[in-house]
C-alpha cells in the first residue's frame, strides 16, 4: 500500500555504520500457518525499538528468531553484521550475543538467585566459580538485588525475580537485549521497577528489542517504534511522532483500543 507506511529514519546500514541487528525477508511458518511473512529491520548499535502489536501478530516468533529459539523458515538476520541463519551456524554461540527476557521470568526454581545468575556464566562462558560469582554479584548488586543472592527466587516479588532474570542475561555480556512483554505478568504496582531498570539499560547505550504493551514507555524510552500486524512490520518510526501521529489506520486502530 504505498503512502500507507510511515517514513522510517535512516538505517544503521544507510547511515554506514554496521546494524546491530539486521533482519532481511524474514519468514516463519508453523505447518500452513504463515506467522512471519516478510520482515525486514534493522536496529542500530545502542538503539532501543520497541515492537507493538496485537496478540497473534508475530511479536514473539520475532525475538524467538532473533535468538535461534526458533529457526527461521526463509530470510536473513545479521547481528553486528555476521550472518546467524543458514547453515554451519552455533546456536548456543549466538545466544551468548543476544540476551533474552520473558514474561514469565523463566528462572530455575531449585536454584537459588546467586546459582541463576552464575549457571551460564559457568557452563556456556565456561568461567570458574571464583569468577562467575563476582561477575554475577556485580550484576545483582547493580540491580539492588545482591542482598538475595541466596535466597530461591520464589521468595522474591515478580518485579524481583523479572530483576533477577535481567542480571542473568546481562551477566552474559550481550551485544543486544531482547524483551518479551517483560512486565505483563507482574502486578501492576511492580510495573514501574522493571520498566525503571530498562530504561537505564536503554540510557546506558545497550542495543534493545522490547515487545510490549505499555505504550507510555515506549514513548518515552525507545528510540523507534515498529507496529506489527498480521506478521509485517505495518508501520515504523520515530517512537513519540508514530505513536502520537500513526501515519496508518491499522496502527490508529490499535492505539485506540490499548490507550
Ligand atoms: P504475539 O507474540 O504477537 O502474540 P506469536 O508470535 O506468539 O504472536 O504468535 C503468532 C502466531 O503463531 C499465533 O497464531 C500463534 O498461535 C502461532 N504460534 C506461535 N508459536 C507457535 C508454535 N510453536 N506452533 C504453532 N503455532 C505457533
Ligand atoms: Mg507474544
Amino acid at each position: 500500500m504505498p503512502g500507507q507506511t510511515a517514513s522510517v529514519p535512516p538505517s544503521a546500514t544507510e547511515t554506514g555504520a554496521t546494524a546491530a541487528i539486521s533482519i532481511r525477508g524474514l519468514r516463519k511458518d508453523y505447518g500452513p500457518l504463515e506467522v512471519l511473512r516478510g520482515v525486514d529491520l534493522d536496529v542500530a548499535p545502542g538503539e532501543t525499538v520497541c515492537v507493538i502489536g496485537r496478540s497473534g501478530s508475530g511479536k514473539s516468533t520475532l525475538l524467538k528468531c532473533l535468538n535461534l529459539l526458533e529457526e527461521p523458515t526463509a530470510g536473513e538476520i545479521l547481528l553486528g553484521g555476521t550472518p546467524i541463519t543458514g547453515p554451519g551456524v552455533d546456536a548456543d554461540r549466538v545466544r551468548v550475543r543476544v540476551g533474552m527476557v520473558f514474561q514469565h521470568f523463566n528462572l530455575f526454581g531449585h536454584m537459588t538467585v546467586l546459582g541463576n545468575v552464575t549457571a551460564a556464566l559457568r557452563h556456556v562462558r565456561r568461567m570458574d566459580r571464583r569468577s562467575a560469582e563476582a561477575t554475577a554479584m556485580a550484576q545483582l548488586e547493580r540491580l539492588g538485588l545482591a542482598g538475595f543472592a541466596s535466597q530461591r527466587p520464589h521468595r522474591l516479588s515478580g518485579g524481583q525475580q523479572q530483576r533477577v532474570a535481567i542480571a542473568r542475561a546481562l551477566a552474559m555480556e550481550p551485544e543486544v537485549m531482547l524483551f518479551d512483554e517483560a512486565t505483563s505478568a507482574l502486578d501492576p504496582e511492580l510495573v514501574k521497577d522493571v520498566l525503571d531498570v530498562m530504561g537505564a539499560l536503554a540510557s546506558s547505550g545497550m542495543t534493545m528489542v522490547a515487545v510490549t504493551h505499555e505504550i507510555g514507555f515506549a514513548r518515552e524510552v525507545a528510540d523507534r517504534v515498529v507496529f506489527m500486524d498480521e506478521g509485517r512490520v505495518a508501520e515504523s518510526g520515530p517512537a513519540r511522532a508514530t505513536l502520537e501521529n500513526p501515519a496508518t489506520e491499522r496502527l490508529r486502530d490499535f492505539l485506540a483500543r490499548v490507550l
